[in-house]
């Protein structure tokens, strides 16, 4: 738990619901004993006169923990002493007679009143709050104020004040001031917040937030009228800066989805989920607000209430992310990036990962689907999000867009595995298939693309051929299999479409003529040869590589990927676990698993950075031209190579080439494993 955060937690696991009214009770309990002692006649006199008021009762938002049970984001509640427009009398003697009550009674108990006049002084010696006014939200404030009253906009602030004592009749007929100096200065402030913030049946206002039960009772004692407590609740982030894309925020309805959430019954002032996964299970975390009734004399007393609908909390979230392997793979992925953008920057060579600053790193359960680490790297911190916002928004690595669902990327050399499926699938070839790489590929007279390695790779295997990377192997793969055929297998794995996760994602592009045409282009033979080795129209997000990679080896099961482990309820019980969905069966033989997962053994044997790691695990780089001389780094993995349980897959944004974005991957599946760079058992935590 944020320490310098801490406020006054309620452990509301122990405690039943009934807590949320104590307060309310308490109140009503001192209310009846006042009005028996000291207005009996009064009430007597109006008892036939009144009328019920319905305040919303937010229900209890969830909480969201990882998969092993860490808390994310837990509730912190607070009581919020709120005016309400429907209760408090609106002619301008009884309303100031009812403020200066309320300003009293706080005043006694050492409380602030809160007030946004941007005016610093005590009558008559006053002025504009310069500071205050720097803020756009107060300028605009002041000026729908000022509308209203009638009150030209370059009025000085004494006259301004003295305006206001005539107009909210703080003054009697003889032009003597009612009230003591400090009380009139509260109620002249507040009375201007009420107009300048829109006070409305709909829009409360909260004229003491955080009190305790000594000052609600002494609110409630003094009669105060037009007064209730609202039970306030605040997301409070536990892991700052971690996993912040996953976990997402909550906060008001945005105004251009008012009308939407209205319409499913929430009210204008809810708290709802904005992104990530606060968004993604609004539904499972919200619970349904309560009502409370509150039934007043003519006066505005309250003289009972009752519960008309008791408030459910929402449910409990337990995410897939495994919040330690997340921190880790942000940390190893953000360290990677610099490093990478040192070693371009020390090279004096252009384009060689210089302007690395920005990648994604994800690792997703191989067996089930499940999500455990999505890393976008830069990222931010939910904790200090309103405070950060506008460096965030105008940082032009754009920390605030999740490269691992949102970003789509050619996969390059990755997306060789997909060929090699579509190619032996089809009988295309065999793993044991030799082709003979002269370096230009000149089957076709007006198109020769080459193979990467000058002077060709001569004579190789598959295995070889997915090992050393060669393009030219698959040029000529891709050809004899076809698009159509290797489009089929590339949709069974899922290239080109959502993974199913929750969060929103970009689905990217498989190349294909269908695309092509959309696009009012033609497809060539050449481009054939393009998309046979990764590049042509493909791009596909992080995830859907790990994705494509896990259902490559598991032999053919498409997991709809997710990030929701399992919910229970608020107090813990009946807990319902997201079982895995299988989204298709891609036909892939045995023979095929083996061919891929050989390959890319090889793969991580011949690669200069993944080879330095003692693992049993299987690698391919890829690296993906975005411009001229722009290149991503790209990679992908699985681990253990004898029973995958997860696949990886790493892009950092002009990173020169597919080795440099091994080292991530590795250190992952290092921390994941436990295991030292040697395959040694890593000495357990503390
Ligand atoms: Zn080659």
């Amino acid at each position: 738990m944020n320490g310098a955060e801490k406020k006054r937690k309620f452990n509301f696991r122990s405690l039943p619901l009934y807590v949320l009214f104590a307060g309310a009770i308490v109140f009503f309990i001192i209310k009846l004993v006042n009005i028996q002692i000291t207005g009996t006649d009064r009430y007597v006199r109006t008892m036939s006169l009144t009328h019920e008021r319905e305040v919303t009762v937010q229900s209890l938002r969830g909480e969201i923990f990882d998969r092993n049970g860490t808390p994310l984001v837990k509730n912190e509640y607070s009581d919020d002493l709120m005016l309400d427009y429907g209760a408090l009398p609106s002619g301008h003697a009884e309303k100031n007679d009812a403020l200066a009550r309320l300003c009293l009674v706080l005043k006694k108990e050492g409380r602030q009143v809160e007030t946004v006049m941007p005016v610093t002084g005590v009558y008559p010696h006053i002025q504009y709050d310069e500071e205050a006014l720097s803020s756009q939200t107060a300028k605009n404030r002041m000026y729908r104020f000022l509308l209203y009253h009638n009150i030209r906009s370059d009025t000085g602030c004494l006259e301004l004040y003295e305006q206001l004592l005539e107009d909210f009749a703080l003054l009697d007929g003889d032009g003597e001031h009612i009230y003591d100096p400090d009380i009139e200065d509260l109620i002249v402030r507040l009375r201007y917040s009420l107009d300048a913030t829109d006070f409305a049946v709909s829009n409360p206002y909260c004229v003491c937030p955080d009190v305790d039960l000594r000052v609600e009772t002494a609110v409630l004692e003094a009669g105060c009228k037009g007064v209730y407590i609202k039970k306030n609740f605040s997301r409070v982030i536990c892991v700052p800066g971690v996993g912040s894309n996953v976990i997402g925020r909550t906060g008001k309805i945005p105004a251009d989805k008012v009308g939407e959430y209205l319409e499913k019954g929430y009210s204008y002032d809810a708290t709802v989920g904005l992104d990530g996964a606060e968004a993604a299970f609004e539904d499972i975390l919200k619970g349904e607000d309560g009502v409370t009734v509150y039934v007043e004399d003519g006066y505005g007393n309250v003289i009972s209430s009752y519960v008309k609908k008791e408030p459910v909390p929402g449910k409990n979230v337990y995410l897939t992310i495994d919040i330690g392997l997340q921190a880790e793979a942000e940390r190893v992925l953000g360290e990677q990036i610099k490093k990478v953008a040192a070693a371009g920057r020390a090279s004096g060579v252009e384009d060689n990962g210089e302007k690395a600053d920005s990648g994604a790193l994800t690792v997703f359960s191989a067996k089930t689907g499940q999500v455990l680490a999505l890393a976008s790297y830069p990222t931010y911190d939910l904790s200090t999000f309103s405070r950060d916002y506008a460096s965030l928004a105008a940082d032009p690595a754009k920390p605030l867009f999740d490269r691992t669902l949102s970003g789509t990327y050619q996969p390059g050399s990755t997306f060789k595995l997909a060929t090699t499926i579509a190619a032996l699938m089809n009988r295309t070839i065999t793993p044991d298939t030799v082709i003979n790489d002269t370096w230009r590929y000149t089957y076709y007279k007006d198109y020769q693309p080459t193979c990467w390695r000058s002077g060709g790779h001569g004579p190789l295997n598959l295995i070889d051929a997915i090992g050393a990377s060669c393009n030219y192997y698959f040029y000529e793969i891709g050809r004899l299999t076809g698009i159509s055929v290797m489009n089929k297998y590339c949709r069974m794995l899922g290239l080109g479409d959502y993974t199913g996760i929750e969060l929103p994602e970009n689905k990217g592009v498989l190349a294909s003529p269908e695309y092509k045409e959309s696009m009012y282009k033609t497809w060539v033979p050449g481009d054939t040869l393009q998309a046979a080795i990764g590049q042509s129209d493909n791009s596909f997000n992080p995830l859907q590589l790990s994705s494509y990679i896990a259902t490559a080896v598991n032999g053919g099961s498409r997991y709809k990927a997710t990030v929701l482990l399992k919910t229970c309820n608020y107090s813990g019980g009946d807990e319902q676990i997201n079982q895995p969905v299988v989204l298709g069966v891609a036909e892939i033989d045995d023979m095929t698993v083996s061919a891929v997962k050989r390959g890319m053994k090889r793969s991580k044997e011949l690669t200069s950075t993944t080879k330095g790691y003692n693992f049993q695990i299987g690698t391919k780089t890829g690296t993906a031209q975005t411009s001229k001389t722009n290149n991503n780094a790209v990679l992908v993995a699985f681990a253990p190579y004898d029973d995958p349980e997860i696949t990886l897959s790493c892009v950092i944004e002009n990173g020169a080439s597919g080795v440099n974005a091994a080292a991530p991957v590795l250190d992952t599946i290092s921390y994941y494993f436990h295991l030292d760079k040697n395959g040694n058992p890593l000495p357990a935590a503390e």
